[in-house]
């Protein structure tokens, strides 16, 4: 029998389609099995209009097959099958697809065939793991039945064969292992039900295999020492219908949270689920989840963002990062559409202006459904928030805060009055009619925020403060800058907005030479001494002056140690203070007294701000002496 030589322009282009194309083997299977499907869609299509057919939906199966002494996986379908012109056209030249060409056959009706094949090249990945392929088929409406059969590059044969049923059989004959590839696996049944449910799960029509299991005899089940006993038996691998294709209203909660956490192999449950169907300028369904805690290796690198990507039920990407803006990395899930530019080998995306407008789409979506969480569902959304405030607050820092108005309102921080997370919406909706600003303190932890000198001022005017604990919340309020026209406001700035009255203008005055004494025994220490507007119960205070504050000072000299990154000091002085009255008396009548008194302020009000005291044992001399 004379051997045909391949259609395409050159055998180079086999080669390259079986070895270049695909940066996974096992995707082979799922290339075969989608052929099936869409053959099987084919004879489906026309059964709608031909009565003569005799079968219905639910006689449709795909038949999977491995025998390991032959090494070979077989994969047959009763699909439309091949006749000589389609194993010619589609199966002898390469990147000819007669799925495609089915599909423009039937422009009339597009909506009503769903095919996956397109590219006419998929066929050829089984030459990755296959040394020969065998494809037996017999066409619908014909009477003759061919066997087609190619070892690679030589070439291919076509004979007519005897074959009862109409469909398409395929049988691959392994190749041998080698050093780097272990081409058996592909007949284990484990491996190839592990594959069926990665790239398969999702194909209409039940795709069966002959599963071998063991179990115990019957007969000795009592018995002390039961015996064992191999059974086979036919099962479905795939899921068939997807979870996001059912109409949200028959599924419950409870299937939602067993998907989660089988496809996301967790066992927890969501925090929530959102589901969406769109159709429109781009269609696609969506089925995400916001998980209930913080994955452990969240803000590690092995933490990969991205949602599943399917077209028509079958996968495309496990992670398709374009697909989630970087402040919801958090957020897991699939998309599914059919309108996607794949590319040739179907593993990767061209850059896709519909793969744009659906990221875009399910970033409102998740904007929204988060938004609607905080407004109705507030204990959800603190416990969502425990889990990636953090993440948000990046957000907004992050891109030079290019996504801060989409953030802003999704942020909440510890109240000083309402002793609870509250959002920067409910902050300035309280705040009274004279603030001019929107208060922050920074610190440790609460109780050290709440023990502040600084803020004194302000809780005596009954102003609310933010509290940051955090490294970032400084960071996120300074890239706000603003919120709803009210600027955001430091309560260790040495300005705090806060008009002063004639009475404490002239304190100022009177003071003065008490504050250039403390300046001159402090020299560099501090660049400023001032009279303090919020001291209330306290004698000092630090308070940072310019851009830098001492929680960046502390931040970044701990991420980058010796940065000499410095805040200006300031030390406020709190006039009315006894401590402060007794060191302005003793200028004049014991001035090395004093000035060990301003030394003792200047190092008190450092160990309030929480800043290294640079001679700790200078410090204990100093009180000692006074003692
Ligand atoms: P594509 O699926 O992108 O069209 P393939 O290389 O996977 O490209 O397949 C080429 C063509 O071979 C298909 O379009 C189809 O016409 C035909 N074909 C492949 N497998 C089968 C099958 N099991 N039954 C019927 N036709 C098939
Ligand atoms: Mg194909």
């Amino acid at each position: 029998m004379a051997k045909k030589q391949f259609k395409s322009e050159s055998k180079r282009l086999l080669d390259l389609m079986i070895n270049s194309i695909y940066t996974h083997k096992e995707i082979f299977l799922r290339e075969i099995i989608s052929n099936a499907s869409d053959a099987i869609d084919k004879l489906c299509f026309i059964s709608l209009t031909d009565d003569k057919l005799g079968m219905t939906r639910s006689d449709f199966k795909i038949t999977l097959k491995a025998d390991k002494e032959n090494r070979t996986l077989t994969i047959t379908d009763n699909g439309i099958g091949m006749d000589k012109d389609d194993l010619e056209n589609n199966l002898g030249t390469i990147a000819s697809s007669g799925s495609y060409r089915f599909k423009q056959d039937m422009a009339e009706k597009p909506d009503e065939i769903d095919i996956i094949g397109q590219f006419g090249v998929g066929f050829y990945s089984a030459f990755m793991v296959a040394k020969k392929i065998t494809v037996n088929t017999k066409k619908y409406g014909s009477d003759v039945a061919y066997c087609w059969q190619s070892s690679g590059v030589d070439g291919y044969t076509i004979k007519e064969i005897e074959k009862d049923s109409i469909g398409t059989e395929i049988i691959l004959e392994m190749k041998d292992n080698t050093d780097e590839e272990n081409y058996d696996q592909f007949l284990e049944q484990y491996k190839i039900q592990e594959l069926v449910k990665k790239y398969s799960d999702y194909i209409r029509y039940p795709i069966e295999m002959d599963m071998k299991h063991s179990r115990v005899k019957e007969e000795t089940k009592d018995s002390d020492k039961p015996e064992y006993e191999d059974y086979t038996e036919t099962e479905t691998l795939n899921s068939m219908i997807p979870i996001w294709q059912r109409p949200k209203k028959d599924v419950t909660q409870e299937e939602y949270d067993k998907f989660y956490s089988e496809k996301f192999m967790t066992m927890d449950k969501p925090l929530h689920t959102i589901v969406t169907s769109v159709e429109g300028v781009v269609t696609y369904k969506a089925l995400l989840f916001i998980p209930s805690s913080t994955p452990y290796d969240y803000y590690t690198k092995e933490y990969k963002k991205g949602l599943q990507l399917y077209s028509s039920g079958v996968l495309i990407t496990d992670n398709c990062e374009e697909l989630v803006p970087e402040h919801f990395r958090f957020v897991k899930g699939i998309v599914d559409t059919a309108d996607l530019s794949l590319n040739i080998s179907r593993e990767m995306l061209q850059h896709d202006r519909h793969l744009l407008t659906i990221a875009q789409n399910i970033e409102k979506k998740i904007k929204n459904e988060l938004t609607a969480m905080l407004n109705n569902e507030r204990e959800n959304y603190e416990k969502f928030f425990a889990a990636f405030g953090r993440q948000l607050k990046y957000g907004v820092v992050s891109d030079y805060g290019m996504h801060k108005e989409e953030l802003q309102d999704l942020l909440m921080f510890y109240s000083s009055t309402e002793k609870k997370l509250v959002t920067l919406s409910e902050y300035v909706d309280r705040m009274k009619e004279e603030q001019k600003f929107i208060y922050y303190a920074t610190g440790d932890s609460i109780a050290a925020i709440d023990a502040l000198p600084q803020t004194e001022l302000l809780r005596s005017k009954g102003y609310e403060i933010l509290y940051c604990t955090e490294e970032t919340d400084e960071f996120t309020f300074q890239t706000l800058m603003q919120y709803k026209d009210k600027k955001f406001c430091s309560a260790a700035n040495d300005d705090l907005g806060i008009e002063n009255d004639e009475e404490s203008k002239e304190d100022e005055k009177d003071s003065s030479a008490l504050l250039t004494f403390v300046k001159e025994t402090l020299g560099d220490k501090v660049s400023e001494v001032t009279a303090s507007k919020k001291l209330v119960s306290h004698p000092v205070c630090l308070t940072a002056k310019g851009g830098i504050s001492f929680e960046m000072e502390k931040y970044f000299n701990s991420v980058q140690p010796g940065s000499g990154m410095k805040a200006q000091r300031v030390l406020e002085l709190n006039m009315n203070h006894p401590a402060v009255k007794a060191m302005e008396n003793l200028v004049q009548t014991d001035i090395d007294k004093a000035k060990k008194y301003a030394e003792v302020l200047y190092y008190q009000a450092l160990l309030i701000a929480g800043l290294p005291i640079e001679n700790p044992s200078e410090y204990t001399d100093l009180v000692c002496s006074l003692m």
